[in-house]
């Protein structure tokens, strides 16, 4: 399977702002010696030793990853700002259907719903998936006047509802989905995906900490042996205590769940809107910190970015 980040960001979108691209060009600046303009060679040198979190941004769009499967299905986890990305990306004949599931229905994970192309095109085919039984006049809801100018019935009428149970699997085509509910206000859906004996989980907002000590026990048994965990890792420690039961989680809680349920790929997610790229680049460096202090087996942490590609 490949998974495709178009949107990492959490709680509302989030543009570079002009302040922060000035700071990453001061910063740039700084660096750069007498030695490292001497010669073209020289300048590119310059430009590829810098940090990452310089030159590139983790993006502002909101919730939204896609999973090609082996057998060529793709499924959408989310369809927040970053949705609208997706509209541009190109389909095949054979990619048009679409399988999306969502977590919940906050804000940030439903608003590119409205803004995706293909949702008004009857040549594509839908099949939407949750946990709750009107998720079709929730999302018709956002589309009603005043929000929107376009109606939901205006959508191509090949838009099928499919609703899950939490902890039952089910199978579209050879692969295996089951959601998991998770402490959240008004709860939230992870999904855990299964090909080829490759395990996905899409968790986003979601508060480790605040589950009680047996949802705790069912989380890692939910969570256990994921290939790639994509997961909320919105606060610092401290913003964690400050705003109890607000949903959220950190990634240290996250090194420390991936650590007892052998992750191999964890992937923070979810990030918050007042971050810059430096202070996720900070967040991601303790988290790989606190995973290498525990003198357990390495395993693979990166803070989710738009536009990036994994392979399973
Ligand atoms: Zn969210
Ligand atoms: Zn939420």
């Amino acid at each position: 399977m490949r998974i495709h980040f178009w949107g990492v960001r959490g709680s509302l979108p989030t543009p570079l702002t002009n302040a922060q691209l000035r700071n990453k060009i001061t910063a740039i600046v700084q660096r750069i010696t007498p030695e490292d303009l001497a010669s073209e060679d020289a300048r590119e040198n310059f430009i590829q030793n810098l940090p990452e979190w310089l030159t590139t941004t983790v993006g502002g769009n909101t919730a939204c990853v896609e999973l090609d499967t082996d057998d060529n299905q793709i499924f959408v986890f989310d369809a927040g700002s970053g949705l609208r990305e997706m509209s541009y990306r190109g389909f095949e004949e054979s990619e048009k259907t679409i399988h999306l599931f969502f977590s919940h229905f906050h804000w940030d994970h439903i608003m590119g719903f409205p803004f995706f192309g293909p949702v008004y095109n009857k040549n594509f085919t839908f099949h939407i998936y949750s946990p709750w039984p009107d998720t079709m006049n929730i999302l018709a809801a956002q589309m009603e006047p005043p929000y929107f100018p376009a109606k939901f019935s205006t959508c191509t009428p090949n838009m099928h509802f499919h609703l899950l149970e939490s902890e039952k699997p089910v199978k579209i085509g050879d692969v295996t989905v089951v959601c998991k509910k998770m402490f959240h206000p008004g709860a939230s859906y992870s999904y855990k995906i299964i090909e080829n004996g490759k395990q996905f989980v899409y968790a986003t907002d979601v508060e480790l900490t605040a589950a009680s000590d047996e949802e705790k026990l069912k989380y890692k048994e939910f969570f256990k042996n994921s290939d790639m965990l994509v997961l909320d890792s919105q606060y610092t420690i401290d913003e964690l205590y400050d705003k109890p039961n607000w949903g959220h989680s950190t990634c240290c809680h996250g090194v420390e769940l991936a650590l007892e349920c052998d992750i191999k790929k964890l992937y923070l997610f979810h990030h918050e809107p007042t971050y810059d790229d430096k202070k996720i680049n900070s967040l991601l460096k303790i988290a790989k910190w606190y995973a290498d202090s525990s003198g357990k087996p390495k395993f693979e942490i990166e803070a989710a970015s738009e536009g990036m590609d994994v392979l399973l």
